[in-house]
């Protein structure tokens, strides 16, 4: 199964961390997200990992599999 790596929360934008935007190509999540892991980060102790989204055509971040 081929997927690819999520980015940690820390490099993501306030939107894709909130799931307005997608985490691959940051194009704007209307209708139809797909979720695609969860991002991974600590500030300290605190966990801040997030359930993060994306297009449904590369919920796994593989752009050429956009279908
Ligand atoms: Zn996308």
């Amino acid at each position: 199964m081929s997927h690819r790596t999520l980015p940690t929360v820390f490099t993501l934008t306030r939107r894709e961390r909130s799931g307005q935007d997608c985490i691959w190509c940051g194009h704007a999540l209307s209708a139809g997200a797909v979720p695609a892991g969860i991002a991974v980060g600590y500030w300290g102790s605190h966990n801040r990992s997030t359930q993060v989204y994306a297009c449904p055509g590369h919920p796994n971040g593989l752009t050429e599999e956009t279908q």
